[in-house]
């Protein structure tokens, strides 16, 4: 294969969020730059991120709190932070024509709705810092010498560059071409890779009831985890029903206990439609509606006792119960056994989704093999890492993209 003969200041492999970031750094600094991305596109995970309208930060202003989401990482993130932090993700693109929104729970969102202005941000910015860039293209591997990468073997032939950023991303969306091509080069270049996992992924049930509710949102519900019928842990606020399972922010920030819990026993959860009340407070609850709507059948009330459109399956739960009973004619053990149903929904767990429905693979480049500061390997002098390449745990909510903005801006000035 042919050797280009241009020597790069820094060659960048992958053009998702990190890489990209990084690559127009770098350029923006006067360096000569090199950006290769297997895809066709740039960008092909960013564009699908947050439902397509781009989770692009979390605002939390309090560091401390913002940086105890990214679990053991923590204390290697406050040097980077104080880098390349929130305030700069807002500036960065905001002063690049990008305004952005913060919604509920911090969620960062760009003001247009639209993932796709985070990536055309983004090309612009590599555009004006006259990084070149190779699409198509995919490096195959890496050769060593001296502890420094030499040369990069792609499909277009082989390119040398100073310093290397590997940025290829995890396991999960494989069709994205994050397929984890870059830990194999690092596992072979010394690093220790932890074995990626799909973590932020749906949770796959058994029961048909929620299947019939497909794409139905269960919503100020609380969701009760057990293992072997022991109580677990339990996490309030909206489900999305889907045809094979559960999703929706609760539950993809609940996958990661969820797994460890598969792996203890048999899983099951319940649902509980009114989390702010007891059984008997429900009860007095509903008795109080029955006795406002003395003449209409159940089926026409059961709206008012649990989440939106969620009625007629859950009644069918109750095969004992007629849903044309006026509910001024039910008996008292009927009465009970709709209020333990909405309080305690059946819920068999049979697994996680794999990566191709993950918003994060967990596992990585162990962090303690990188020097924070720059971003820079402890292996290989002339190597820096960023993004999902990293093994660092975080939740959904804008934190995984913030992370990739912060190491990808770092290793950008570092190399
Ligand atoms: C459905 C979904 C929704 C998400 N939503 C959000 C969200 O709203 N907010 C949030 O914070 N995070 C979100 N994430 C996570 C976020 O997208 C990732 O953390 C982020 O994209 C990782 O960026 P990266 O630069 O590390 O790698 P990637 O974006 O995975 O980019 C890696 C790039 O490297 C290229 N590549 C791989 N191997 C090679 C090779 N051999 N040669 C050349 N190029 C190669 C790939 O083609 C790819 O373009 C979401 C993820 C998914 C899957």
């Amino acid at each position: 294969m042919s050797q280009h003969n241009t020597i790069y200041d820094t060659i960048i492999i992958g053009g998702g969020a990190s890489g990209m970031i990084a690559a127009g750094r770098a350029g923006e600094l006067g360096k000569r730059v090199l950006l290769i991305e297997k895809n066709k596109t740039l960008g092909s995970k960013l564009k699908i991120t947050g439902g397509g309208r781009c989770n692009i930060t979390n605002n939390e202003p309090d560091l401390r709190k913002l940086l105890a989401q990214y679990g053991d990482a923590e204390q290697f993130l406050y040097s980077p932070f104080s880098q390349f932090g929130i305030q700069d993700t807002f500036n960065f693109f905001e002063n690049r024509g990008l305004p952005l929104v913060t919604e509920a729970r911090n969620r960062t969102f760009p003001k247009s709705q639209k993932a796709g202005d985070v990536c055309a941000v983004l090309i612009q910015y590599l555009e004006k810092n006259n990084v070149e860039i190779i699409t198509d293209c995919a490096v195959t591997n890496v050769t060593v010498d001296n502890n420094t990468i030499s040369q990069i073997i792609t499909t277009k032939g082989n390119f040398v560059g100073k310093s290397v950023i590997i940025a290829t991303g995890g396991l999960s969306h494989p069709e994205t071409g994050s397929t984890g091509d870059g830990f194999n080069w690092l596992h072979k270049l010394g690093h220790t890779i932890h074995t990626p996992t799909p973590n932020i992924v749906p949770i796959k049930v058994a029961d048909q009831w929620i299947k019939d509710l497909t794409g139905t949102k269960l919503t100020n519900i609380k969701i009760t985890f057990f293992v072997d019928g022991k109580k677990k842990f339990s996490k309030e606020g909206d489900l999305l029903c889907t045809h094979f399972g559960l999703s929706g922010p609760l539950v993809l920030n609940s996958s990661k206990q969820v797994s460890d819990l598969l792996q203890e026993g048999l899983v099951t959860a319940t649902i509980d439609c009114h989390p702010d009340k007891n059984l008997g407070e429900l009860e007095k609850h509903i008795i109080e509606i029955f006795d406002n709507n003395k003449n209409k059948s159940l089926k026409n009330i059961i709206g008012e006792l649990v989440p939106k459109g969620s009625g007629r399956v859950i009644l069918s739960l109750l095969p004992t119960i007629d849903p044309d009973t006026k509910v001024n004619s039910l008996t008292k053990e009927a009465r009970k056994e709709l209020v333990r149903l909405i309080k305690t929904l059946p819920v068999g767990i049979t697994g996680l989704m794999g990566f191709d429905r993950a918003v994060v693979a967990d596992g990585g480049v162990d962090i303690t093999e990188v020097d924070f500061k720059t971003m820079r390997s402890n292996k290989i002098s002339n190597l820096f890492l960023t993004g999902d390449v990293l093994d660092i745990e975080r939740p959904s909510g804008g934190f995984s993209l913030q992370l990739c903005w912060t190491t990808g801006y770092i290793a950008g000035n570092s190399v």
